[in-house]
C-alpha cells in the first residue's frame, strides 16, 4: 500500500495540511485512530475571527456557538481588568463540527481519510521516513509514502518512539474542559479568565458563555487534579460560583496542553511535524488551533512541492521550518517568555498586576491590538505608547523581585 503523502491524525492540523497538499495535486491518505473525526473533543474552541479569515475558513451551519468582543481577567482576590473592542474579535466553535468541516473540505479535494486506524510507528529507511506501520481493526500493515506529516497531537508517541526531540515535559499542564448548563450572571459578549495559583497553577481557569444559558468552562494546572480543581472553581470560587453555582456539568474531558513553545526540530528527511505534536501552541493562552493551522498550511504546501519535485530530503523540507518560524517564531518566543514570567508571580503579585493594568487604563491601548494570535508583534507595535511601556516595566520588575 502506498500514497504520495501520509498524514497521521485527522485533527484540524492534520486534515488542513492534507487539504493544502491535495489542492496542489498529490495523493494524500490521512490515518485517524478514532472512528469519528472530532470526537471526543477536549477543546473550548476559542478562536480569533481574524485568524479564521486569514486561513480562508468561512464557518457556517452552527459551527460558531458565540462571538466575543470583550475579555475580562479576574485576579486571585477578585480585582478585575477588562478589554472591550467595538466589534467581535473572537468566537467559540463546536470543535467536533469544526474538525468535521475541515475533514469534509479535505475529502472534497480528494483526500482519503481512514478512521479507526492507529499508526503504530514511523518507517525509517536509510535515515529517511518512508511511511508508517499501522493497526486497522486489529490487523497490522505497512503503508509507504514519500512524505509523512505527523499531526498526532500532544501525545507525540510516534516521535518518542523513534527518539526524536519532542515536547518539553516541564511545560505541559493538565487541562480539563467541561460544558455546563444553567450558567447565570454572565455577559454573553465576554469571555472570562480567572488567575488563581491554588486552582490553576501555571495557567488559568475560564468561562466562555454560549447564547442558551450554557457555557464552556475549564482550567489547566501543573499540580493537583484538574477535575477536582474545576469542581472547586464551580462551587467555591468566590466570583465563579455566582455564575456557575447552580450549573450541572454535562460533559467533561481531560487533556494536556503544551506551553513550552515549538519543539527544536520540525523537519527530517521524509517527515514534517505540525500542530500540537510540534507544540505550535501559544504559551500564554494555550490556543493551538489557529497557530497550528497556520503551520499546517505551510506544511501541506511544502510536502506537496517536495513530492512533485522528487526531493523529500531534510534539506528541501527544512523550508517548512524556515517559513513557519518567519511567520510565528518571534511571537512564540515572546509568548513563551511572558508565560515564564507569569508562572513566577505569586497570587499577591497577580492581584497587584491586574489592579495596576486597570488603574493605568491599559485597556485603551490594548483595544488597538490588531491580532490576538500574533501577541508578540502586536505588543511590539504598541510598545512606544507610555502606558504599555510603563506596564511592561512594572511586569518585568515584578517578575525579577
Ligand atoms: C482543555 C483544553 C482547552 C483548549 N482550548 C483551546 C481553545 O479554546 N482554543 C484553541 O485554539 N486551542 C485550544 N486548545 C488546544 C487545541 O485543542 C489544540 O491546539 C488543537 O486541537 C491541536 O490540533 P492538532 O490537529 O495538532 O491535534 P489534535 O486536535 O489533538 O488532533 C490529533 C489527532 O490525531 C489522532 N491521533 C493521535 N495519535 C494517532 C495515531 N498514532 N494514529 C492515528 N491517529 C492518531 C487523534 O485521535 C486526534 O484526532 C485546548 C486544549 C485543551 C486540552
Amino acid at each position: 500500500m502506498k500514497s504520495d503523502l501520509i498524514v497521521v491524525g485527522a485533527g484540524p492540523t492534520g486534515t488542513f495540511s492534507a487539504l493544502q497538499a491535495a489542492r496542489l495535486g498529490v495523493e494524500v491518505t490521512v490515518f485517524e485512530e478514532h472512528d469519528t473525526i472530532g470526537f471526543p473533543s477536549h477543546c473550548t474552541g476559542h478562536l480569533s475571527l481574524r485568524g479564521l479569515k486569514r486561513l480562508g475558513l468561512d464557518l457556517t451551519g452552527g459551527i460558531v456557538e458565540n462571538n466575543f468582543r470583550k475579555a475580562t481577567i479576574y485576579s486571585p482576590s477578585g480585582c478585575k481588568f477588562s478589554v472591550e473592542f467595538s466589534s467581535p474579535v473572537t468566537c467559540i466553535v463546536d470543535r467536533e463540527l469544526f474538525d468535521k468541516h475541515i475533514g469534509n473540505m479535505a475529502v472534497k479535494a480528494g483526500v482519503e481519510i481512514l478512521s479507526g486506524t492507529r499508526v503504530d510507528s514511523l518507517l525509517l529507511e536509510n535515515g529517511c521516513i518512508r511511511g508508517v506501520s499501522l493497526k486497522q481493526r486489529r490487523k497490522a500493515a505497512e503503508f509507504k509514502s514519500d512524505v509523512v506529516i505527523n499531526a498526532e497531537g500532544v501525545a507525540s508517541t510516534l516521535l518518542k518512539r523513534v527518539g526524536m526531540p519532542t515536547l518539553d515535559p516541564q511545560m505541559i499542564v493538565s487541562g480539563v474542559e467541561a460544558e455546563v448548563d444553567e450558567a447565570e450572571n454572565l455577559n454573553l459578549d465576554c469571555v472570562e479568565i480567572y488567575l488563581d495559583r491554588r486552582l490553576a497553577r501555571g495557567f488559568f481557569a475560564w468561562i466562555a458563555p454560549r447564547r442558551n444559558d450554557t457555557a464552556k468552562i475549564g482550567l489547566a494546572t501543573v499540580e493537583g487534579d484538574p477535575r477536582r480543581n474545576l469542581q472547586h472553581f464551580v462551587l467555591k470560587h468566590r466570583i465563579a460560583k455566582q455564575k456557575l453555582g447552580r450549573s450541572t456539568i454535562r460533559s467533561i474531558v481531560c487533556h494536556p496542553i503544551s506551553l513550552g513553545g515549538p519543539i527544536s526540530r520540525t523537519t527530517y528527511g521524509g517527515l514534517l511535524i505540525v500542530g500540537d505534536a510540534a507544540s505550535q501552541v501559544k504559551p500564554t493562552t494555550g490556543g493551538g488551533v489557529i497557530t497550528g493551522l497556520t503551520c499546517a498550511e505551510i506544511a501541506g504546501s511544502i510536502a506537496a512541492k517536495a513530492i512533485l519535485r522528487r526531493d523529500t530530503s531534510a534539506g528541501f523540507l527544512s523550508e517548512y521550518e524556515k517559513r513557519w518560524k518567519k511567520t510565528l517564531g518571534f511571537d512564540m518566543w515572546l509568548m513563551r517568555s511572558l508565560r515564564t514570567m507569569l508562572n513566577r508571580f505569586s497570587d499577591k503579585q497577580l492581584d497587584q498586576i491586574v489592579s495596576r493594568c486597570d488603574k493605568l487604563g491599559l485597556a485603551e491601548d490594548l483595544k488597538d491590538v490588531e491580532d490576538v494570535d500574533f501577541q508578540g508583534t502586536s505588543l511590539l507595535r504598541l510598545s512606544k505608547r507610555p502606558r504599555i511601556l510603563l506596564s511592561a516595566l512594572y511586569f518585568l520588575k515584578a517578575s525579577l523581585f
